[in-house]
């Protein structure tokens, strides 16, 4: 199961810097609406420590970790779903995803134009309060306002839908077959507020982002921050962020946040020629898990030898952990656990 991210969100918000944070991709960023033209896809390792320690233990040749796909999907405006902006192929690349992320920017700063910003000098008197001569309501538009601008982006989600719906209407008259869509407004999102350093220690604005988008989960970030720490150890990212008071990096969060919205775990599974992470829903039997890693695995399943990895990590090998009785042999009705370390006997 490999894990697939939309990032969505309005121009200018920190998507593309966030993109490139993730991903080290070298995704496009410039202070300019539209920058992103082309949806950037990134494939990055989920990040899991488990594995240095196991593949030590096994003296591993080789270490394989769950992965996470990002699709960075260019700047969602009032009347995408209608062909304004970049319109409904962006769409479709949000379709492909489980869960989107959701970039909303919460980060002063007056040498980044806002969106509102950008629709005023554009000038679209219509839905652009700040183009009146109003003085106090423009400058009202210009401050950042995170409500506002989620607003924007799930009013387009929940039209692209009703055009989706629209479409299916109008086909069925013709052909009943019955397709599976996956609507945009079904699909889990998670906040990502892209705050200043300030925020990301504030537990009192962060509670008040977060109340924003209950029950969904929130993640605070500094995009900034994130950008500047392409190129550093993992050990020199955690020093540099704890600078900050913060204690796990974007991917980090992101990742778990993810993982808790759509219910899912890890197994690992370790020997000599390598040591991975696999991604299985919580609730999955072993035979379930089996056939994550080969179909033949979940049709031909025997049997699976199974010990928690804070038992084999404390005791040091799988040979004390079995001289200790820890080493259990589970079947087809066993409920895999979060750092089960598994070997599966099959026959197929
Ligand atoms: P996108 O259009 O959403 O992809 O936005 P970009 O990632 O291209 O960012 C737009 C501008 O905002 C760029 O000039 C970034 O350097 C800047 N930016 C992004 N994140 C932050 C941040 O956390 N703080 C500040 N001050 N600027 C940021």
């Amino acid at each position: 199961m490999n894990l697939k991210i939309g990032i969505v969100g309005l121009p200018n918000v920190g998507k593309s810097t966030l993109f490139n944070a993730l991903t080290n991709a070298g995704a496009l960023s410039a202070n300019y609406p539209f920058a992103t033209i082309e949806p950037n896809v990134g494939i990055v390792p989920v990040p899991d420590e488990r594995l240095d320690v196991l593949a030590k233990m096994y003296d591993t040749e080789k270490i394989v970790p769950a992965t996470v796909e990002f699709v960075d999907i260019a700047g969602l405006v009032a009347g995408a779903s209608k062909g304004e902006g970049l319109g409904n192929k962006f769409l479709a690349h949000i379709r492909e995803c489980q869960i989107i992320c959701h970039v909303v920017r919460a980060f002063e700063d007056k040498d980044v134009v806002s969106y509102e910003e950008t629709k005023a000098e554009n000038g679209a008197p219509e839905n652009n309060p700040a183009s009146g001569d109003n003085p106090i309501i423009a400058q009202a538009v210009k401050k950042v306002n995170p409500k506002h601008d989620i607003d924007i982006i799930n009013t387009e989600l929940e039209l692209a839908d009703l055009e989706t719906k629209e479409k299916i209407a109008a086909k069925r008259k013709k052909d009943a077959s019955d397709e599976h869509v996956p609507f945009l407004t079904e699909k889990p999102v998670i906040y990502m507020f892209n705050v200043d350093e300030k925020t990301l220690v504030d537990d009192t604005k962060k509670a008040e982002l977060r109340k924003l988008v209950e029950p969904a989960q929130a993640v605070f970030v500094n995009a900034k921050l994130e950008e500047e720490m392409a190129g550093m150890t993992k050990a020199e990212k955690m020093e540099f962020l704890e600078s900050y008071g913060v204690k796990e990096d974007a991917l980090g969060e992101l990742v778990k946040a993810a993982y808790k919205t759509l219910g899912l775990q890890s197994f690992l599974t370790a020997g000599k020629k390598e040591c991975r992470a696999w991604t299985i829903k919580k609730g999955a039997t072993a035979p379930e898990a089996a056939g994550t890693i080969h179909t033949d695995f979940e049709r031909g399943f025997i049997a699976a030898q199974i010990c928690n990895y804070d038992d084999l990590v404390k005791l040091g090998s799988e040979k004390a952990v079995k001289e200790a009785g820890l080493m259990r042999t589970e079947g087809k009705t066993y409920v895999m656990r979060e750092g089960d370390v598994v070997e599966f006997k099959f026959n197929v």
